[in-house]
């Protein structure tokens, strides 16, 4: 826990910009510790210190826990020199906190994309040894078949000469496009792309629809995105 400046607190947690705070502050509206405090650039630690803001006590939350449905055609980072990133896609209030996507999807990939500060939580679902499920929608050019779901269900060979680990394949519609439910528990680079080619198909739509317990919300459109509730939170973990 470090000190930081009231009104940078403040704007973080969304009570208005640094400028509208700073206005409010000259009014006396902020009390800190019992004491009107009026210079913007007063510091407090966060967790510590009593902060009201006319009255009302201002609980300081540290982290942020966002659903995104990504949209095809933005990068899961947070930069880039060239593309727009997710995090472009965010109010600035839910900048402030600066969130990063936990993981990958592909630019060309749409679905859930969890955003949060929380290091440590993104590690523990990032961490290879959790095997956190995720589930895909996908379009398939060819027809999936039921060798498909068993050579799924027993790990095909990549690439580069990876045997995945036991998947689950369904099929919802078979034809010259299929589409597809697939549940993973890893997440190799291009993975659910990769284990098509594998068995000579050609993933042409994919959309993440799950991690662990936590499903995309459906009424979410493709680049909206809203903040996680504690009990979302909880399915995670
Ligand atoms: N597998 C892929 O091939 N791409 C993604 O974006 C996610 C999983």
């Amino acid at each position: 826990d470090k000190r930081q400046r009231i009104d940078k607190i403040l704007a973080n947690m969304g009570w208005g910009t640094r400028k509208e705070i700073k206005k409010r502050m000259k009014t006396g509206s902020v009390v800190i510790n019992g004491k009107v405090i009026q210079d913007p650039g007063f510091h407090v630690l966060p967790n510590h210190d009593r902060i009201e803001i006319d009255g009302e006590l201002v609980t300081y939350q540290e982290y942020i826990y966002l659903m995104m449905n990504k949209p095809a055609g933005v990068l899961s980072a947070t930069e880039d020199r060239f593309a727009e990133v997710v995090t472009d896609l965010l109010d600035p209030i839910h900048q402030h906190f600066e969130p990063f996507p936990v993981g990958r999807l592909d630019k060309d990939t749409e679905g859930l994309l969890i955003l949060t500060n929380d290091g440590k939580l993104a590690h523990q679902l990032l961490s290879p040894k959790k095997h956190v499920p995720k589930l895909y929608y996908a379009m398939v050019e060819g027809e999936v078949t039921e060798a498909d779901i068993l050579a799924f269900r027993q790990g095909v060979i990549l690439d580069d000469g990876y045997l995945t680990m036991p998947s689950e394949l369904e099929i919802l519609q078979a034809g010259k496009t299929s589409e597809v439910e697939l549940t993973i528990y890893e997440g190799k680079f291009h993975q659910v792309k990769r284990m098509f080619i594998a068995v000579g198909k050609k993933v042409k739509y994919l959309k993440r629809l799950a991690m662990g317990s936590l499903y995309l919300d459906p009424d979410l459109e493709p680049g909206e995105y809203l903040e996680l509730t504690e009990e979302d939170i909880a399915k995670l973990k």
